[in-house]
């Protein structure tokens, strides 16, 4: 994470001050002293504020395990302020890096992690968590577990994702569906944990785009430097619509059913007229558009398939019910194409090739010199290829969108249309994006994005 910004802050900031490298000194100066304590107390160089070393908290016996209310914060700390024990450390991506560097700090924290989990009853090695003791976390206070909402975050946060998972597994297999010893918050909870780890890895790109853009639409930027999030950034037509065609390739239902159940239940997501009066039909028609809705839509089918053929010819499908003009057609395919040559590893170059010469975009182009004259312009023949351009010239996911968003056209569409071409290449959403998107979708698009993960990404693998 901190990589990832060296070149907008550290060494714009260096070069301008002469200096070659960043020196340990000014490294050190940036992370905050608690940061540096909890790391020093998992190295056993510091007690906790209670004067106990880790060490000794590994020597608790059950029963202080349950008596003491004032440690768990230390041995599983998470980003967020603990309300029960303030004075406890958080812990933020300095300690991440840190953590996963320090090898004797990173073993104390899973030693602490194997005490308490042998205390709830399961039995943990390098390999795989497993439940010996049926049962026992739930006969026990209600406390531990929140305690294991804690451990499950904690992991998440300091990057031991895997074992967050392995965790996450464990507990569901040994609990009975009828059983009402764990409520259903708690279940949301735990469930929630999973959803910023490893289920929602697809279709997060053209959503976060979505999102992100969604305040710059009616308010054009020409610039990279934004904030990415702010208080009303949500999501929009974009983000409902390619839920909408990806719960269509999980069903096979009618996708103009999906669409218009989607449509109708979210009415208010901004939707261009034409499409909104689609959206009031009983026996909706196509209506000839060449609009870029039939690009924004369609992520999903680029990551659904095992050709290039059938990639094409359902993101024809997509965009026909609505936009079966040759241009919206033509705009489906190439975001679709881009897709899915992106996640089979083809290079920018072969995705440039391909696209120009079957689809005649001109992408010779930079968002440079895009961006001085250009206009907010919603058709796919003027706002596709300019998004596919803001992809091919980016240097990861972030710096992609940013461009897109740059570019001062149609923000959400541009920026739903690059971040699913930018996701798929550079195979990740950064976590603090992700968090921020998750964070503003319904439980249901949630799911749906789950099983589309599930049913297309992970197929047979088993994720236990
Ligand atoms: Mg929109």
């Amino acid at each position: 994470m901190l990589n990832r910004f060296k070149h907008l802050f550290g060494n714009k900031k260096n070069k301008e001050f002469g200096i070659n490298n960043i020196t340990p000194i000014e490294e050190k100066q940036i992370v905050p002293k608690e940061q540096v304590d909890l790391i020093r107390f998992f190295r056993n160089e510091l007690p906790d504020n209670k004067n106990r070393y880790h060490k000794d908290i590994l020597q608790f016996n059950h029963e202080q395990i349950e008596y003491y209310h004032d440690f768990i914060q230390w041995i599983l700390p998470t980003i967020d302020k603990s309300q029960f024990h303030p004075e406890a450390p958080t812990i933020d991506d300095h300690f991440k890096e840190q953590l996963q560097q320090d090898d004797l700090a990173k073993s104390n924290y899973c030693r602490t992690c194997q005490l308490y989990l042998n205390y709830v009853g399961f039995h943990c090695n390098k390999r795989q968590i497993q439940c010996q003791i049926t049962g026992r976390l739930y006969e026990l206070p209600y406390h531990n577990q929140l305690r294991i909402t804690r451990m499950l975050n904690s992991l998440n946060q300091v990057g031991n994702n895997q074992c967050s998972t392995k965790l996450y597994h464990a507990i569901m297999s040994e609990i009975k569906p009828d059983s009402d010893k764990i409520d259903n918050n708690t279940l949301d909870y735990w469930a929630k944990t999973q959803r910023i780890n490893i289920n929602c890895n697809i279709l997060i790109g053209a959503i976060a785009g979505d999102i992100i853009g969604s305040i710059y639409e009616f308010n054009p930027i020409k610039s990279i430097d934004f904030p990415l999030f702010k208080k009303y950034s949500r999501f929009t037509d974009d983000t409902v619509m390619t839920v909408a065609n990806a719960n269509w390739l999980l069903t096979n239902n009618i996708l103009s059913d999906i669409m218009l159940d989607y449509g109708n239940r979210y009415p208010n997501a901004g939707y261009g007229g034409s499409f909104y009066n689609w959206l009031q039909q009983d026996i909706p028609e196509p209506y000839n558009s060449f609009g870029n809705g039939s690009a924004m839509r369609v992520s999903p089918v680029g990551w659904a398939f095992e050709t290039l053929e059938e990639t094409l010819k359902k993101a024809k499908e997509s965009a026909e019910v609505t936009h079966n003009h040759p241009e919206g057609i033509k705009g489906a395919q190439a975001t679709a194409a881009c897709i899915y040559l992106a996640r089979t590893g083809k290079s920018k170059l072969e995705i440039k090739e391909y696209i120009e010469s079957t689809f005649g975009y001109n992408l010779n182009r930079t968002c440079d010199k895009i961006r001085i004259a250009y206009q907010f312009d919603v058709t796919c023949q003027g706002s596709v290829p300019e998004s596919i351009i803001a992809f091919l010239e980016s240097k990861d996911f972030e710096h992609a969108i940013r461009l897109a968003i740059s570019l001062g056209g149609d923000a959400d569409t541009m920026g739903a249309i690059t971040g699913s071409i930018a996701e798929a290449y550079y195979k990740e959403v950064p976590e603090e994006i992700k968090k921020e998107v998750l964070k503003r979708l319904p439980k249901e698009f949630i799911d749906v994005m789950e099983r589309f993960y599930k049913k297309f990404i992970m197929k047979n693998k088993s994720i236990d």
